[in-house]
């Protein structure tokens, strides 16, 4: 899989010619490849009025609540009426910037599942969590508070994207990727299923670009990718 996550970018010529010039025109065999684009939620129906079926489009967010006097939010019965399948949860910006702890995290990956969607569930360690060695116990702590909610894995992707990398331009090394995978995965057979282990798909995200990637999806356990900038660009082409 991979994802194009736009974040609070774009306007409504970029939501036409995007993709028109970008996104319908990528090569790519929908069988073995997920392609997921996330606009603002203002640009979703412009995207999906303009892009080719094989693309799937997102919301970056959901509201932990359903419809009501909730001002300004928009609920998972919205999204699915909108004819959207796929999902973020638990984007960095959203943890740190919106202060959603792993609880909101994993209500809204549930809420979502059971709605039928495909979930990038996102989840990854600050700097100073890494220097001090704490990586796998917070990707650990995010994973356990969505396990506590969520029986079924099989429609949740995992975005592993360390805080560090996002925006930054420090990609993460594939060895050091490709190791924090594999934690994910045992994390998995652990604590979900042996079959969840083996198919529950775990992308990277952090500074991706058409300079990294094809390193990066060499490595055994990283199965694609989440991507910021670059996904605003003929790059993510
Ligand atoms: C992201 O926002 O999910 C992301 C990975 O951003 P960037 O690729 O810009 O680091």
């Amino acid at each position: 899989m991979v994802g194009g996550n736009w974040k609070c970018n774009g306007n409504l010529a970029f939501a036409k010619s995007f993709p028109a010039e970008v996104l319908n025109t990528l090569k790519f065999d929908p069988k073995k490849v997920d392609v997921v684009v996330a606009p603002t939620a203002l640009h979703l129906s412009t995207v999906q009025a303009n892009t080719k079926n094989n693309v799937h489009v997102a919301t970056q967010n959901l509201s932990l609540t359903g419809d009501g006097a909730y001002t300004g939010e928009f609920s998972v019965g919205m999204i699915r009426d909108m004819g959207v399948t796929h999902t973020l949860t638990g984007h960095s910006e959203r943890r740190t910037l919106y202060h959603e702890t792993d609880k909101d995290v994993a209500i809204k990956t549930k809420l979502a599942v059971d709605s039928g969607m495909t979930v990038l569930a996102c989840i990854g360690e600050l700097l100073e969590e890494r220097e001090s060695g704490k990586t796998k116990d917070v990707n650990n702590r995010q994973l356990n508070a969505i396990r506590e909610q969520c029986d079924d894995w099989s429609n949740i992707v995992i975005a592993y994207e360390p805080v560090w990398a996002i925006g930054t331009g420090k990609v993460a090394t594939p060895q050091v990727a490709q190791e924090t995978h594999a934690e994910i995965r045992e994390w998995l057979a652990a604590n979900v299923s042996k079959e969840a282990a083996a198919t529950v798909r775990i992308l990277y995200g952090g500074s991706v670009s058409d300079a990294n990637a094809a390193e990066l999806i060499a490595m055994e356990d990283i199965d694609g990718f989440l991507v910021g900038g670059a996904s605003l660009k003929p790059a993510f082409h």
